[in-house]
């Protein structure tokens, strides 16, 4: 089945309102190949502000995180339905860096999962092993870990991206290599394949950590990599040669 390219612009914690209009601004005069789904996802404060300066319809938007209630008394919380209120599409969650600092345990990770889809959200749904894990042949084994609440849980896929992030290739500059990343993407497919049987054909698996605008190209030939996940570089006028990388 083919799939859609599709790349995804973290911002993180970063940006102001100048920086993230001139980004937004630089990517509406972007020639975005027609065969690239891009989504960019900066800080909650911002996504309203990246909405009201966005035009390129071949871009949307994305929080990097949600709470799985639709309102009340969850101070510092934002709601899915609130993320579809100010123009986003897509929520990022399970990455790395909340699972880690912020201690999110695979479950809730998954509850947030469902909350998100029932209110029409897309998820990008992020999964991947530590240094230490890795080292000790741990890779797969973390990454269906991780899944498993979440297949268990969501009939539905179509909304569903998953990205595969290696912890020790976000941030460092040491991007996993293609071979690497294409055995532990066609890994986490057949997982997907077993549980939920022909729709993991249409999952786009991204890939991220450490993808520039040097090295997007050489994942190309990996036939279970669909995209990237993008921190740094999403960030920098090389976003666009990551998005132009496939075409
Ligand atoms: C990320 O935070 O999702 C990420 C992949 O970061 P970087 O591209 O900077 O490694």
């Amino acid at each position: 089945m083919a799939r859609k390219f599709f790349v995804g612009g973290n911002f993180k914690m970063n940006g102001s309102k100048a920086s993230i209009k001139e980004i937004v601004e630089q990517l509406n005069a972007a020639d975005i190949p027609d065969s690239a789904e891009v989504v960019i996802s900066p800080p909650a404060l911002y996504v309203h502000w990246a909405e009201k300066h966005l035009t390129n319809d071949k871009v949307k938007i994305a929080a990097q995180n949600a709470f799985p209630k639709a309102s009340g008394a969850y101070t510092g919380e934002i709601s899915a339905s609130q993320i579809k209120d100010v123009g986003a599409d897509w929520v990022i969650l399970g990455h790395s860096e909340r699972r880690t600092i912020i201690k999110e345990s695979d479950e809730f990770v998954a509850e947030k999962t469902v909350h998100a889809l029932e209110n029409d959200l897309g998820v990008i749904l992020c999964i991947g092993e530590l240094l230490e894990e890795r080292q000790n042949g741990e890779t797969v084994e973390v990454c269906t870990r991780q899944l498993k609440p979440v297949v268990e849980a969501v009939k539905d896929w179509s909304k569903i991206v998953v990205a595969y992030e290696p912890v020790w290739a976000i941030g460092t500059g040491l991007a996993a290599t293609p071979e690497d990343a294409q055995e532990t993407h066609a890994a986490i497919r057949k997982y997907l394949s077993e549980k939920i049987g022909e729709q993991a054909d249409g999952v786009r698996i991204l890939y991220g950590g450490s993808v520039n605008g040097k090295n997007a190209h050489t994942f190309n030939d990996c036939p279970d990599i669909d995209g990237y996940l993008v921190g740094g570089a999403s960030l920098k006028p090389e976003f666009l040669d990551i998005i132009k990388s496939r075409s």
